[in-house]
């Protein structure tokens, strides 16, 4: 499927395949248009995804770019686990976690920067830079460093101490800005006209999200080229959401997969959820709010594909909810104690939906879910301080045993 021309979403004026992001007709959203799927073998397309490397660009039939640049971070091809320990507590048969902590910055983002650097590479772009709730700029920082590039990225001020210094460490240009997240990126829409950059999330943005169809692909690869019945996924700016849908789509039209789209629930943070209240209310738009949660990877007030990602619930029967700062909490510790898998805030708002979801009975016993993990629990350590305490004890047998039995008499 080779990539053909930029098309606004809404009117549908094609543009050529270069750095712009929106229509210069009706101000839509632009995305990348690939030509009509080739009458190709499904099963010649699967040996050559199967012959490809172990990270995102074995799907280069599926994306705008060829090959990344030397030296790229390899990104995606990440563990699809079976959660049988999380399911039962919910109540479940068939819960899947796809684990994308495990990527060279430990969030999903490594794979919409592959993308958009890739294709920035190639349009001869030398600085790479974005606008951030906090993963965005680790993953640009660290992408920029390995492919040589100079880097900008620009975050909230009040950012996450973790995700501060894991970005700093790259040697990158770190712009903290006195505002939230909807002001940085509206001021780097204003520098982005003002410098020849490739904004990753600005003007590469039709680049930038045709990475997260790389989490479809995986996803239906690991499960043996099928289709889970039902999805759980984070929304910020909606982009992953709906590309996710978009992945299975484009395998189902390429005949790599059979059946019915997932069913898609879209989950966020009370303190930040315009697109679950837009939901609820019954509205086609969302309206713009000022964020105020522990997930920062998800506060964005203004959500550019808002619209989408309602359409896209509506349409496959899911739903878009909300949950609290305290149940974000409860999914982190809910995770890590039927997986083992430690995640970031973002990952708590996925998990406490799917368990909310499930006591509301929305989902079908004998569904195969599957719920995406974006991102590392080393990055937001704070949502778990103070939820447990150590055994403080001298270096005795003594003391060892008293505690034990101090503990056991609570207990
Ligand atoms: C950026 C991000 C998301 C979702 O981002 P979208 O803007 O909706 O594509 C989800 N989880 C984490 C951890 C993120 O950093
Ligand atoms: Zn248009």
């Amino acid at each position: 499927m080779p990539p053909e021309s930029l098309r606004c979403r809404e009117c549908k004026t094609t543009y050529p395949l270069d750095a712009r992001y929106v229509c210069e007709c009706c101000f839509g959203p632009l995305e990348v248009a690939y030509a009509a799927p080739t009458a190709a073998d499904p099963d010649e397309i699967k040996r050559r995804i199967q012959a490809g490397p172990h990270s995102l660009w074995r799907y280069r039939d599926f994306l705008p770019v060829q090959a990344p640049p030397r030296g790229a971070l390899p990104a995606g091809w990440t563990p699809l686990l079976r959660a049988d320990r999380l399911a039962g507590e919910l109540g479940l048969r068939e819960v899947w976690i796809k684990n994308d902590a495990a990527n060279p910055t430990h969030s999903f983002k490594d794979r919409v920067v592959s993308v958009a650097l890739a294709r920035a590479h190639e349009l001869g772009f030398d600085t790479l830079a974005c606008a951030s709730t906090g993963n965005l700029a680790n993953a640009v920082a660290a992408h920029a460093a390995a492919a040589g590039l100079n880097s900008y990225v620009f975050i909230p001020a009040d950012l996450e101490e973790q995700k501060v210094l894991a970005t700093g460490v790259y040697g990158t240009n770190l712009v903290a800005v006195r505002g939230t997240y909807d002001d940085v990126n509206r001021l780097c829409t204003e520098i982005s006209g003002e410098h020849e950059w490739a904004f990753v999330n600005i003007n590469m943005r039709p680049y930038y999200a045709e990475g997260s169809k790389t989490l479809a692909f995986e996803t239906a690869e690991q499960l043996g080229f099928e289709l889970p019945d039902r999805v759980v996924a984070p929304i910020a700016s909606g982009s992953l959401f709906t590309k996710i849908a978009r992945g299975f789509e484009e395998w189902l039209a390429a005949g790599l997969l059979e059946g019915t789209p997932p069913t898609f629930n879209g989950a966020q943070a009370e303190g930040c959820s315009p697109v679950a209240s837009a939901f609820s209310a019954g509205h086609d738009i969302c309206r713009p709010v000022k964020p105020d949660t522990i997930a920062k990877s998800l506060a964005i007030g203004n959500p550019a594909d808002g619209p989408y990602a309602l359409d896209l619930a509506r349409r496959t029967g899911g739903s878009i909810d909300s949950v609290s700062d305290e149940e974000i909490r409860e999914g982190i510790r809910l995770l890590a104690q039927t997986t083992g898998i430690f995640t970031e805030t973002a990952g708590g708002v996925t998990v406490a939906t799917l368990r909310k979801l499930a006591r509301r009975g929305d989902i079908d016993r004998d569904e195969r879910v599957v719920a995406y993990i974006t991102g590392e629990g080393l990055k937001t350590l704070d949502a778990v301080r103070g939820t447990f305490e150590a055994w403080q004890i001298e270096p005795t047998l003594e003391s060892f045993e008293q505690a034990s039995q101090r503990v056991a008499a609570i207990a």
